[in-house]
């Protein structure tokens, strides 16, 4: 564990903090950009039973911070999308004669400042939060923590990301795991052994008294409307269109394509022609795509996985009720004692159970090691290693420099942008990244691919496509994509190890062995069959207008080989 990470700072002034409880007119629930819900939201759950114990309103705040989204690579579809859950959000609560007041800050830095402020304005006895595990945010909360108790306001954060909360599953020494394999063993057997508590949804919240829409300090806020963009992340209108259909907002659409997963063969009955990442083909047998989801998971060429990274993402479905989901029907705590979650290999259902876990695996990596998201290699050793191209600005401020030559600074930036459109000469890599430009998503596989093509093959620093990733990804999340990228790039914890290389052409035959997912997102090789298709012989390639390779991957194997093997040799 990293010395004195934010994580426990945090949960320490939140523990110094409990007994501050000043009475006032309201209590305040923060919802942030993880956490867009109502059911199932333990804090939103907490603070309604505050305000109904102290018979006063409830009053919801979102601060929109631009300069966070800028300085977190956040892209235009992301902060669309959580406009977008946030007008459904804003209804849905005005029904409970609830107010979500959305505020616009834009100096990132005295954020705290104006959540304390607004806090005061609305007299509130309690502020209200779901801890956020990046590195500012936990800065960030620290700061709101303190500033609340010495005015007297208690402020109350709590898990609520996790299946299982960061800090629970530990080894015997009580460290955080930095091995899946035990910590997913452990994890599970610390979920089955509180599965009551576990299958407790947390309460949805009370309504407010309809007065509170004629009281003076309230009833402007009912007025306040939801921007339909923040300035500088405006979209395109027909991406715009296409994103609503592909990616639709609220707890009722996360909650459809939860039950389409769970209980039938295809999401394309929702978004048909709409959404070529469903436009695979079809199963024609009755099995639902969770029950075959452990031998077919990696196709990409198929609609085999659940695509509710979005909403898990944006925390428009939590993680506990999809893992809930797969139990059996009709389970209630008072069967509790009998039910245990499949957490195990041989099923669709246990597998993925398990990536569900992977999730809080990277989450737990995050809030034990902060470092890795702050530019460094879990595995330092790694730091030395030699990337093509200008080091990343502040990324490795304190490593050594080289020299560098124009001409692989050049290269080097022509290698990126390539790699970015999907022009790089290999139909599985540029299929994936236009499948990303295009969709704002990815199979996993096929990130996979991607990131061990950008890191080994092209030998350009695994921070880049980090960020790439993360302004792109309608799911980014900086705990998962880092996880992502340093297992890709072999640095991270319990990463792939540097010498298994993957061939892009192999892999290609393996994740899209009908070749469709490669026809549909790469137009050139549309008339291409075949083996052909997943390695275009020279003429084939140029007659229909698609690069030749931009690299060898049998020599670019062995320059990543060298590099890594010996961290510092070019
Ligand atoms: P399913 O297969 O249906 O899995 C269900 C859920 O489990 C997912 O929605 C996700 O929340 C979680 N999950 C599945 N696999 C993983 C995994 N390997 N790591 C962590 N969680 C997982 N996932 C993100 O949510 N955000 C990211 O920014 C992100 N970046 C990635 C970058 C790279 C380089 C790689 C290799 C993986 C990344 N992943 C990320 C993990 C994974 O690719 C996606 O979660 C998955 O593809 C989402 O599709 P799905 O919802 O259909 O997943």
């Amino acid at each position: 564990v990293d010395s004195d990470p934010p994580l426990s700072k945090l949960l320490k002034v939140v523990e110094d903090g409990k007994a501050t409880r000043k009475s006032g007119q309201s209590v305040v629930y923060w919802m942030r950009m993880g956490d867009l819900r109502i059911s199932d939201n333990r804090a939103l759950s907490l603070a309604s039973a505050h305000a109904k114990k102290s018979n006063i309103p409830l009053v919801v705040v979102f601060m929109l911070s631009p300069q966070d989204y800028l300085a977190h690579d956040r892209g235009a579809r992301r902060i669309d999308f959580t406009l977008r859950n946030l007008a459904l959000i804003k209804e849905s609560l005005g029904t409970l004669h609830i107010p979500l007041h959305v505020v616009t800050q834009p100096n990132r830095r005295t954020l705290p400042q104006a959540v304390i402020a607004l806090v005061e304005e609305l007299d509130a006895s309690a502020i209200y939060a779901n801890i956020e595990y990046e590195v500012d945010e936990l800065r960030r909360d620290t700061q709101v923590c303190k500033a609340a108790k010495s005015k007297g306001i208690g402020a109350i954060l709590v898990h609520d990301k996790c299946v299982v909360e960061p800090g629970v599953v530990e080894t015997k020494q009580n460290r955080a795991y930095s091995v899946y394999t035990p910590y997913q063993k452990v994890w599970l057997t610390k979920l089955n052994a509180d599965i009551p508590h576990f299958l407790e949804n947390c309460s949805k919240p009370h309504p407010n008294s309809e007065s509170v829409r004629k009281t003076a300090k309230f009833a402007k806020l009912f007025d306040s409307e939801v921007p339909e963009s923040v300035s500088g992340f405006e979209m395109d209108p027909a991406d715009h269109t296409k994103m609503e259909q592909v990616w639709p907002a609220g707890e009722t659409a996360a909650n459809d394509i939860l039950l389409r997963f769970l209980r039938t063969k295809s999401r394309s009955s929702q978004l048909g022609a709409v959404d070529p990442l469903a436009a695979g083909a079809e199963d024609s047998s009755k099995r639902s795509r969770i029950s075959v989801y452990d031998a077919e998971r990696d196709r990409a060429d198929k609609d085999t996985t659940s695509r509710l990274s979005p909403y898990l993402a944006a925390g428009v479905i939590s993680a506990r009720a999809c893992v809930r989901a797969t139990l059996p029907p009709n389970t209630n705590t008072n069967k509790a004692a009998a039910t245990t979650v499949d957490g195990g290999k041989t099923t669709g259902v246990g597998r993925w159970v398990q990536e569900v876990a992977w999730r809080d695996f990277y989450v737990n990596i995050l809030a034990a090691f902060p470092r890795v998201s702050m530019g460094r290699p879990y595995l330092e050793k790694y730091a030395l290693v030699v990337w093509e191209g200008p080091a990343l600005e502040d990324a490795y401020a304190d490593e050594p420099g080289r020299p560098i030559s124009e001409a692989e600074i050049a290269r080097a930036a022509s290698n990126i942008e390539k790699w970015k459109s999907g022009h790089t000469g290999y139909p599985i890599v540029d299929a994936g990244m236009r499948c990303l430009n295009e969709m704002g998503y990815l199979h996993n596989r096929l990130r996979m691919i991607v990131a061990m093509f950008l890191t080994k093959d092209l030998m350009i620093d695994w921070r880049v496509g980090e960020k790439y990733f993360m302004e792109k990804l309608m799911d980014g999340d900086l705990a998962s994509n880092n996880g992502g990228w340093q297992w890709c790039a072999s640095t991270g914890v319990d990463p792939c190890p540097y010498f298994r290389i993957f061939n892009p052409h192999s892999q290609s035959t393996k994740a899209d062995p009908t070749g469709d997912f490669i026809r549909r997102h790469v137009p050139e090789l549309s008339s291409v069959r075949g083996p052909d298709l997943h390695n275009p012989p020279a003429l084939v390639a140029d007659k229909l207008g698609y690069p030749r390779p931009i690299v060898k991957h049998d020599e670019a194997r062995v320059r990543a080989l060298r590099r890594f093997k010996d961290p510092g040799t070019a």
